[in-house]
């Protein structure tokens, strides 16, 4: 390995300190750093010497805007990434890629600056970019091909090692693995954070880096389809079960796995162990497309027969105010005509009647039990401050914390449900996920303020590396 790398190690390594990135997708903050702390014995003693706390995750907690509002520093209407699906111009449900990134991320500032990055697994990096350094596509990678890793002597070292058993995800395709039984579930996601963390050991000992970052998906894949089993309050917590620890289990395996890659690095380097967003029990969905349609917002040509996917083919654009996609939060499009001169019928001069109208409406909504549910909204005015604010939603809805999500799929029997098309969670996504910052130089401080757009600059200020205009996060050392 490290004989046909070294052409990488070419460039003269800076005295400037270093930054290692583990993001945990999805680790619960009220988990790790307080109910199983006393459990996670080295994460315990990295606190000792870290500012760490709870994260304030982006509008909306989805995994890839989240980390993509983490790399770049800034909040998704800079970046124009609000969701895995998006409608195109000729009403095609299009999948997010690496191509969707409108704004620099970490690693485009320090190729230019001559730092090497190595990035294994970072979220919305398919297809992946050249860079002086390494990287090993997220989640959304199809296969080992040579758009998902780069440099092709590395792709070539994944192949020899692990064959086509190279794991981007546990199941195949984008939620995938819900149906997985939690034996396999369980054995699949500790396999690919075994070979994760097995190439990002690898990469650290073997090359000249100055930014490293490898994200695990593993846990958010055992938390979405395994958390009853740990949960007693979940509504379909099987009482003491064979699987009560597994969620903790996979964390003390993470634990272990952080002592070791701490022992690796120099005095020189900081580490950051960060997740995303949270996870909460999942109690059932709102069914919101439907609920658009009782309303009269969204109008179909055919009505279904039984629950399937939205198909935008099938929308009566003419008659059609709002549709909804996403499967945790509410993410209501308007069909503007703005956005959609062909089809749009609503004028701009109409969003915020329309925002409050719909919010009005729905916030009265009971869960299936009869108990009124707690709506949260978001309008993009608010809490948007990028150019490209208008590509994204013109609502987002949180149901009882999250408690609740949605289903985006028309058709089904009354306004809640369980499942989706594509099957059921046990858990969906938290507003705040975890972060923590370790260097021995460093007094212990809890700060539970933190927010995803503070990271990078925080990581500039580290790096000794000039942080650029248009940077608005809190520099957290
Ligand atoms: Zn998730």
């Amino acid at each position: 390995m490290r004989s046909f790398l070294n052409i990488f190690n070419r460039k003269k390594n800076t005295s400037s300190p270093k930054v290692i990135v583990l993001g945990i997708d999805g680790a619960p903050p009220h988990l790790i750093l307080d109910e199983w702390l006393d459990d996670l014995p080295n994460i315990k003693s990295l606190l000792s010497h870290s500012i760490y706390g709870k994260m304030e995750s982006s509008v909306p907690p989805s995994t890839i805007v989240a980390w993509t509002s983490f790399l770049t520093g800034k909040d998704p209407s800079f970046f124009d990434v609000y969701s895995y699906t998006y409608k195109d111009d000729h009403n095609q449900q299009r999948l997010s890629n690496s191509r969707s990134v409108k704004e620099k991320r970490i690693w485009d500032y320090l190729d230019h600056l001559k730092k090497r990055s190595i990035l294994v697994n970072v979220p919305l990096t398919y297809p992946i970019t050249s860079l002086d350094g390494i990287m090993i596509g997220g989640f959304l990678s199809p296969d080992l091909n040579d758009s998902s890793v780069f440099p092709p002597a590395v792709r070539k070292m994944i192949e020899k090692r692990y064959g086509k058993e190279y794991l981007f995800d546990v199941g195949s395709g984008l939620a995938g693995y819900k149906n997985l039984p939690p034996a396999e579930m369980l054995s699949k996601a500790k396999a690919m954070t075994d070979q994760q963390l097995t190439l990002l050991k690898k990469f650290v000992q073997d090359e000249k880096w100055d930014f490293a970052m490898a994200v695990m998906l593993g846990s958010d894949r055992i938390q979405h389809t395994m958390w009853k089993y740990h949960d007693p309050k979940h509504r379909r917590y099987p009482g003491p079960n064979e699987y009560q620890n597994s969620l903790k289990e996979y964390y003390q395996y993470l634990d272990a796995e952080i002592a070791s890659i701490k022992e690796m690095l120099d005095d020189n380097t900081y580490l950051i162990i960060a997740s995303d967003h949270g996870f909460t029990r999942m109690d059932g969905r709102i069914n919101l497309n439907d609920w658009l349609i009782r309303e009269g917002y969204l109008v179909l040509k055919e009505a279904p027969s039984e629950q399937q996917k939205l198909d935008f083919k099938n929308v009566d654009w003419s008659k059609t105010r709002a549709y909804a996609v996403g499967a945790y939060f509410g993410r209501i499009y308007f069909n503007r005509k703005q956005r959609d001169p062909l089809n749009g019928i609503i004028e701009e001069a109409d969003v915020p009647v329309l925002q409050k109208e719909i919010y009005e409406k729905i916030r009265n909504i009971a869960d299936d039990q009869g108990q009124p549910l707690r709506v949260l909204p978001f309008f993009p005015q608010d809490i948007y401050k990028g150019p490209y604010r208008d590509n994204g939603p013109d609502l987002y809805l949180y149901f009882d914390d999250l408690k609740w999500g949605v289903n985006n799929d028309v058709g089904n029997e009354g306004l809640h449900n369980l499942a989706t098309t594509k099957g059921s969670d046990d858990a969906g996504h938290a507003p705040y996920g975890m972060f923590i910052l370790h260097h021995r130089s460093l007094e212990s401080r809890r700060d539970d303020d933190i927010k995803l757009i503070d990271v990078l600059p925080t990581m500039f200020k580290i790096m000794e590396v000039p942080i650029p205009p248009g940077l608005s996060g809190r520099i957290l050392i």
